[in-house]
């Protein structure tokens, strides 16, 4: 037991406690040497919204018995910290949902600046008003907020939820408690597609980073993905015409590559996985809030944490599911964007991997 370690979590008596860090716990090392330090950790698959390119608007969610308590989640998360993770990033579904969610971030934040460096979360904003204070001071630092529209009649659309205005108090409120934003968005043809110069320079002149994603073909949902899909070579040739792009060597630990804008003065980041493959560098492992490990966003690989957690022997079983990850996990996605009416590449929604 390493004694600088705090050790508080948010659990009750009775349930099994992973020892803390190890010195000895082994890297996690993929097979293509690729050395795993950021865990994506998904808390819910619930969502008070129902973006379009996520979720059908009737969305079958898990049974909640199914679903890990925050005290199995912090010892997974212990258990991926023993082995290296430095960086845990808050996901789901939508995080602020889960009841007693800070408790979690509590908790795991009093690992920061031990053996965690790094404590975030992605949430879609609208419970962020109630809650921003509470992630400051849980040591949170950054916040990826999801905003792909500034126009309230498109995203009530979109989110299938007239929720814009909780999501502008959400980001101001997150602001104001000292948390750095950065906004996402979805790059959705004929949506946003002729909006994403405004929604970046608004985005920039708050003082906030943004970030577009290509949409990837997870789930079924109810639209034809080529038909939501917007190359974003396509949008940066564009936005090349109206401001100048100079490349940056900014970098936050994830797939996002990123442009400062000289005439905003604000950093743009580009999450291509169509357009340009960015999995040679892949650094991360992602959970369901159901304890199920996938290797891969875009694979259907899988280890059954939960089972190894609650199992007669929890670290060793953990040691070993973690190891089988390393094992499987894919050199690379293969989302394919080129066929109408072709099958998800995975069938799992976003919001059940965790984005
Ligand atoms: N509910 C939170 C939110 O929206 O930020 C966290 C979970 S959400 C699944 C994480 C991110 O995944 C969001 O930025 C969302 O826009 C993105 N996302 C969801 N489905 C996607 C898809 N099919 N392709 C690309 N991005 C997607
Ligand atoms: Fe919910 Fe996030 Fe999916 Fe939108 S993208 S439906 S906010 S989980």
């Amino acid at each position: 037991m390493n004694d600088n370690v705090p050790t508080a979590s948010p659990r009750k008596p009775d349930l099994i406690l992973l020892r803390d860090p190890a010195e000895s716990a082994p890297p996690l090392v993929d097979s293509f040497q690729r050395r795993i330090t950021y865990l994506r950790l998904s808390v819910t698959d619930r969502c008070d919204l129902r973006c379009s390119y996520c979720m059908p608007e009737r969305m079958t969610f898990l049974p909640k018995k199914e679903v890990l308590s925050l005290e199995e989640l912090y010892d997974l998360a212990t258990g991926f910290i023993a082995r290296g993770v430095t960086k845990i990033r808050i996901t789901g579904g939508e995080p602020l949902v889960r009841r007693d969610i800070i408790d979690l971030f509590t908790a795991l934040g009093r690992r920061l600046g031990h053996d965690l460096a790094e404590l975030t979360l992605t949430t879609n904003g609208t419970q962020l008003a109630t809650h921003a204070e509470a992630l400051a001071r849980a040591g949170v630092k950054r916040v990826n907020v999801s905003l792909d529209t500034l126009d309230r009649a498109k995203f009530a659309e979109l989110t299938r939820r007239d929720s814009l205005p909780q999501v502008l108090e959400g980001i101001a409120t997150a602001k104001a408690a000292g948390l750095k934003v950065k906004l996402n968005a979805v790059a959705l043809k004929g949506v946003n597609e002729h909006e994403l110069p405004d929604l970046i320079a608004w985005g920039h002149a708050q003082g906030h980073d943004v970030t577009l994603i290509e949409v990837m073909p997870l789930g079924d949902v109810e639209e034809e993905r080529l038909d939501q899909y917007l190359p974003l070579d396509d949008v940066r040739a564009r936005l090349e015409q109206r401001w100048t792009l100079r490349e940056s060597n900014h970098r936050t630990g994830g797939p996002s590559r990123y442009v400062d804008i000289a005439e905003t003065g604000g950093r743009l980041g580009f999450i291509t996985p169509h357009t340009n493959n960015f999995c040679a560098g892949c650094n991360r492992l992602r959970v369901t809030a159901t304890g199920q490990l996938y290797p891969c966003l875009g694979g259907g690989e899988r280890v059954d944490l939960r089972a190894a957690l609650r199992s007669d022997a929890p670290e060793a079983n953990l040691a070993a599911a973690l190891d089988e990850a390393l094992r499987i996990k894919p050199e690379k996605h293969h989302f394919r964007m080129d066929a109408r009416g072709a099958a998800p590449a995975v069938p799992r929604h976003m919001s059940m991997t965790g984005g």
